[in-house]
Formats: structure tokens, C-alpha cells, sequence
């Protein structure tokens, strides 16, 4: 799937429409030491927990986390779901 660099879009702050630049989000890493991945952690181990580990095998198509940046007043968006794709570029 073919995506432009910049499209024409509103934004919510400037109340118009603008340019806006495409960019795909980088993914956050788990923060290992938080209350709730301790509790995960926890749960996932041992009798009673959680009937099966997670899946780890990938799907052959992803959705893309795109981002989409205000060029007058620099605040990024984001818009509801992609469509899934097995192949993503971003073109002039
Ligand atoms: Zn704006």
C-alpha cells in the first residue's frame, strides 16, 4: 500500500485544514517493572492463571500505527484504524 507523505487533513487545534506530514510511530518498549506487568508476570505463572501463554507467532499482515503531524502547529494525530497490509511505503 502506497501512501502519500503529506496529505491535506483537519486539525483539531487550528480549526482548518492543513498540511499534514505522515510519520509511523516508534513502538514504546514494556515498562517490565510497572504494577501491571508485575501482576501479568505473576498471573502467568502457576495454576489458575491464564489458559494458555501468548500467541508469539506474527501475522502476515500488520497495521500501521501511522501518525499524522500538523505543519502549521506541530501537534500530531491520529486517525482511526488502518486498513491491515502486508506491505507499507510512504511515497513523495
Ligand atoms: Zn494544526
Amino acid at each position: 500500500m502506497n501512501i502519500p507523505k503529506t496529505v491535506n487533513m483537519y486539525c483539531a487545534w487550528c480549526k482548518k485544514h492543513n498540511a499534514h506530514g505522515i510519520f509511523v510511530s516508534k513502538k514504546r518498549q514494556k515498562r517490565t517493572l510497572s504494577k501491571g506487568q508485575r501482576r501479568f508476570k505473576r498471573k502467568m505463572e502457576g495454576y489458575g492463571s491464564f489458559p494458555k501463554p501468548m500467541p508469539t507467532g506474527k501475522k502476515p499482515t500488520q497495521r500501521q500505527d501511522l501518525r499524522f503531524k500538523c505543519e502549521e502547529c506541530k501537534k500530531s494525530n491520529t486517525r482511526s484504524k488502518m486498513p491491515r497490509v502486508k506491505k507499507f511505503e510512504l511515497t513523495e
